[in-house]
């Protein structure tokens, strides 16, 4: 990656100097001080003689990472690069994305999480617990930065399909967020990563003496509502034009924050909206190669959860904008939860599910509802870990001649099937998609087969970004779907050909920089924009992207 030098930046009176200076991760170059800043900044002697180019630096972090012995290992070697140098934190993981993204999020930050107590090193992001209640504005007070324009907040309850990791959950919030500035240039010092401790439910967790949040069950009912108002109304009244993702909240909390929230702030749930718009920009990428149109097409999802019904909610906005009624568009989506088919005789269905319970007789066991369905495509949000066993891929493959298998469930040893699985029981014809990354397969006949990541990082930096530039009031499901489309448009002939269903991830920041326009004239034209439009919509925020390039001091 070559940058142009910038010019040398004035320095403030009250910018640290010395040893304070190589602590400051937001301003620390480490090596990489010139001799001019060394003697301006008073860093002579406190670094080795040489001055490195960044080029080095990232060549030296690199080496550091490839020692590591495990992911775990990578993933705490890079916390603590981006503790110290968060400039070069960024220029790592942005120039070599496609091998770190899977340490940084989804699969490692899964083990992260599960063993986040035990590798605490320092505290990143801000914990707000069920003691704060009545004085989290005193809390959001005490962080330094001052225009922070997102935050990602979890409460632990449902992290990936992990289930209740409680305060251990801060992972998720974190990796977000570095993802946001890695993919979509939001610089750092504007991410807010929060976790919302409310306790747990998880047994295992509440027994550790290492566990970092409070031992105690679960705040549930009013007492947590208010909390959460209370979050919202502090982080919106302290940062006005804060974007706040709902993240790895449980089921019914997810759906409930959202439907509160949507119209009165700048909010959205990347697991419900932002899966939804991903999975359905694989969907219409899918169409160009099974050649079958999104309305002729039969969804069936294993899993009726927020990241399935999210989907159905987008794929039924696709489908009534190309001139399909909205009462057939839902009709498309069949769900299969824990209890069997969704289907309108139950009567232990929530409101989601039940707008989508079909007029069918009850059916308890998948693959027999896969061969009473023939559904066109089986999507995988169950967390439940190989349950797209042989006799189901082949019973697509019998039925369709590309069968779309997408098993999305994260992290990879909760996923439906590998891909290796689904080429090799469908003879190779199975479009497969996935949460986690799967590594190519080559087939029986030789073909060399690159299955897709569903990976909600293709849509939530770029929606985040056009929301910021635009300053909108609201995020709305259109600009999700708008997303998805640009989304879809960026996969091309080559990348189809290859079985990718996404674009490489290494396009990502200009995939993510086009989903901003997208979305921020989503806010323009729709009157919800508190910016100005700039002439030149496309110019304004790639202008507005942060890159890992030092300033220059002297
Ligand atoms: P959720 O808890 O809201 O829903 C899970 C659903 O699965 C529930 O309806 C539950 O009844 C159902 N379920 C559980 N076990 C089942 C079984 N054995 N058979 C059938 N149904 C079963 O969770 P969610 O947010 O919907 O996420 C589900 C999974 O999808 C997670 O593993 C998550 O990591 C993954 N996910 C992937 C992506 C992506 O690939 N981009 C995005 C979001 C979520």
């Amino acid at each position: 990656m070559s940058h142009p030098k910038p010019p040398p930046a004035p320095i403030p009176p009250d910018f640290p100097r010395g040893v304070r200076l190589l602590h400051d991760p937001v301003r620390n170059k480490g090596m990489a001080f010139s001799a001019a800043e060394r003697e301006a900044l008073g860093l002579r002697g406190l670094l080795p003689p040489r001055v490195l180019t960044e080029d080095l630096q990232v060549r030296r972090a690199m080496e550091n990472l490839a020692r590591k012995p495990d992911d775990l290992e990578k993933y705490i070697f890079l916390n603590g690069l981006q503790d110290r140098n968060e400039t070069l934190f960024y220029r790592v993981l942005t120039s070599h994305l496609p091998a770190l993204m899977p340490i940084v999020y989804t699969p490692t930050v899964g083990q992260v999480c599960q063993a986040y107590g035990h590798i605490f090193r320092r505290p990143r992001g801000m914990f707000v617990s069920a003691d704060d209640r009545g004085s989290v504005a005193d809390v959001l007070a005490n962080w330094p930065h001052r225009d922070v324009r997102i935050i990602v907040v979890t409460d632990g309850e449902r992290i990936l399909g992990l289930g209740d990791l409680g305060a251990h959950g801060m992972g998720i919030p974190v990796g977000k967020l570095a993802l946001y500035t890695a993919c979509a240039g939001i610089p750092p010092t504007q991410c807010l990563p929060i976790t919302l401790d409310v306790g747990t439910e998880n047994p295992a967790l509440l027994d550790d003496p290492l566990y970092v949040g409070l031992a105690r069950r679960r705040l549930r009912g009013a007492p947590y509502d208010d909390l959460v108002d209370e979050l919202m109304q502090a982080a919106t009244a302290r940062w006005p034009r804060v974007v706040v993702q709902l993240e790895d909240f449980g089921n019914r909390n997810a759906f409930d924050l959202l439907e509160r929230y949507r119209d009165r702030y700048c909010v959205f749930n990347d697991d419900i909206q932002g899966t939804g718009s991903v999975v359905l920009a694989g969907l219409l990428a899918a169409e160009r190669l099974t050649g079958v149109p999104l309305p002729r097409q039969r969804f069936l999802f294993l899993g009726a959860g927020e990241a399935g019904i999210g989907i159905a909610h987008m794929i039924g906005a696709a489908l009534v904008e190309r001139g399909v009624p909205a009462a057939d568009a839902d009709g498309q989506c069949w769900f299969f939860d824990s209890r069997g088919l969704v289907v309108r005789v139950r009567d232990d269905l929530t409101a989601h599910k039940r707008r989508y319970a079909q007029d069918h007789p009850p059916v308890r066991d998948f693959l027999a509802a896969v061969q009473a369905l023939r559904p066109t495509a089986i999507i995988g949000v169950s967390g439940a870990a190989r349950a797209f066993g042989q006799a189901v891929v082949e019973a697509m493959a019998a039925a369709h001649d590309r069968p779309l298998v997408l098993a999305l469930s994260n992290p990879t040893s909760r996923s439906e099937c590998t891909a290796a699985e689904a080429y090799g029981w469908s003879g190779g014809r199975a479009v497969f998609a996935s949460g986690s990354p799967f590594d190519p397969v080559v087939t029986a006949d030789g073909r060399r087969l690159e299955p897709g990541q569903g990976n909600n990082a293709y849509i939530f930096p770029g929606v985040g970004l056009g929301v910021i530039a635009s300053r909108a009031r609201h995020v709305t499901d259109e600009m999700f779907l708008v997303a998805a489309k640009i989304l879809a448009g960026e996969v091309t002939d080559a990348d189809l050909a290859a079985g990718r269903l996404y674009p490489p991830l290494d396009r990502i920041r200009d995939v993510s920089a086009r989903i901003a326009v997208g979305v921020a004239e989503v806010a323009f034209t729709r009157g919800l924009a508190a910016a100005p439009r700039p002439a030149d919509v496309p110019a304004a925020i790639r202008a507005a992207m942060f890159e890992p390039i030092y300033p220059r001091y002297a």
